[in-house]
């Protein structure tokens, strides 16, 4: 099951885990049955509470930034961020690997 197959992101590593990388973000779903705690979402400052399928993402390499967040206020948030990508460099790039 594609996390959202109009966007950039590509399927890494073990189907299980769901996890996605595109633009220098990396993704991991969280399934409903494993989010136990309440997290407030950067995106609407609302909280996630427990059980509700929401997302976890953090630039590659710097997992100790990770942020929770809601599904649709991530896709809102990144979307937002391609967008300044293209305007800066003037075109959408493909992936790098
Ligand atoms: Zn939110």
């Amino acid at each position: 099951m594609p996390f959202d197959d109009r966007g950039p992101w590509r399927f890494r590593g073990d189907p299980l885990a769901l996890e996605w990388v595109a633009g220098g973000w990396h993704l991991r779903v969280v399934q409903p049955y494993r989010a136990t705690k309440v997290y407030r979402c950067p995106g609407c400052d609302q909280e996630i509470f427990p059980r509700t399928l929401h997302v976890v993402v953090w630039p590659e390499g710097s997992p100790e930034q990770r942020r929770h967040w809601h599904r649709a206020c991530w896709q809102r948030h990144f979307a937002t961020l391609r967008r300044a990508e293209g305007r800066r460099r003037g075109d959408d790039p493909p992936p790098s690997r």
